[in-house]
């Protein structure tokens, strides 16, 4: 017979290897998921081929972000926020919250102590998440930022030592950040290598969205809804801080919730900044340091990180891009 063994198995290799290169392209699926979590609404986007993946990763990424927040939230009891808070000394701290802390501790050394870790006080007195706050008086501010500043806090392995009983830790400004660049990486470990996380201007961009890097706009500080600025990037955290993300007016005056601890009053010398770097904790807190530091010496404080670029928006509303903030920029 002219049709034997070999023949027929290589014919039907020939044909699935024919049909697998003539397939159609491969649907690419988008979830799509948000919380409420650490004072924020948390969106997770997973693009992938599996719905199982991007399902379980983001259930995934969640959870670790649950699991972050009942350590770095004050408003836990039992975290280690709270527990430090309470001590006279100082506690032990999970290992997360010690890099959380450490992390903190260079940012507030390199800023000279522009991003300052010990405002629990300061921040519990001007109540922001109250539903009637109202400017404190300058001396009870004056007693709430006594023995604040980057010496205030020191850690040794998973030691952390308060300098005085009464000093109250908040890791406001860092928290959010850390537990993003935590779930991306639990995204990651399930395998999905496309995706966003954003806890309410923390954002990190992961691999591409349709063969092309990631492009988003950046909120407008004064004009809501309007874009600043578009900007194109992967795998880089996008963090932006702002004064009008949470704020209250009083006498025709914006008070918002990011301070200078040299004052304990909102810091006055930006509108917003935006910091595009590695790692979304990193950004978190440059961004906060450079909202207090204004435009000249922000800048200066970003140059001392060569993987970070930035753009602030002054109080006078002036754009001040760092040197390499260009790259990520599209022009319309
Ligand atoms: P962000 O939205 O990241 O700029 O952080 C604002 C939050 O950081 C505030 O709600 C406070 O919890 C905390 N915070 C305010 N001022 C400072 C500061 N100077 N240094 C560090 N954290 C701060
Ligand atoms: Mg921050």
């Amino acid at each position: 017979m002219f049709w034997n063994r070999p023949l027929i198995i290589g014919s039907i290799v020939l044909l699935l290897f024919l049909t697998w290169l003539l397939r159609g392209p491969v649907e690419q699926k988008q979830l799509h998921r948000s919380q409420l979590m650490m004072g924020t609404i948390i969106e997770i986007v997973a693009l992938g081929e599996d719905n199982e993946i991007l399902e379980a990763g983001a259930n995934a990424a969640f959870a670790e972000m649950a699991r972050l927040d009942k350590l770095l939230s004050r408003h836990y009891a039992d975290s280690d926020v709270s527990i430090l808070s309470q001590s006279t000394s100082g506690t032990r701290v999970a290992l997360e919250t010690a890099e959380v802390i450490a992390l903190g501790l260079d940012v507030a050394k390199q800023s000279a102590g522009a991003f300052d870790m010990t405002l629990g006080r300061l921040k519990a007195l001007w109540g922001f998440t109250e539903e009637n706050p109202s400017v404190p008086d300058q001396a009870v501010i004056a007693a709430a930022l006594e023995g604040i500043g980057p010496r205030a806090l020191s850690l040794d392995g998973l030691q952390v030592k308060k300098q005085s009983p009464p000093l109250m830790v908040d890791l406001g400004g860092i928290a959010k950040g850390y537990a993003v660049d935590r779930a991306i990486a639990i995204l990651k470990e399930h395998g999905v290598t496309s995706g966003a996380v954003n806890a309410g201007g923390d954002m990190y961009l992961l691999g591409q969205k349709s063969q092309s890097p990631w492009r988003i706009g950046i909120q407008h500080p004064r004009k809501q809804g309007d874009v600043l600025a578009t900007i194109e990037a992967q795998d880089k955290a996008v963090v932006t801080s702002g004064d009008y993300e949470r704020f209250f007016e009083q006498d025709g005056q914006r008070y918002h919730h990011i301070f200078d601890p040299e004052t304990g009053m909102p810091a006055s010398g930006c509108q917003s900044v935006t910091v595009i770097s590695d790692s979304v904790a990193l950004g978190d807190a440059l961004a906060t340091a450079l909202f207090v530091l204004g435009p000249q010496a922000g800048l200066e404080l970003l140059a001392k990180y060569p993987r970070a670029e930035g753009l602030i928006v002054a109080a006078d509303g002036t754009q001040h891009p760092s040197p390499g903030w260009v790259n990520y920029l599209v022009t319309p």
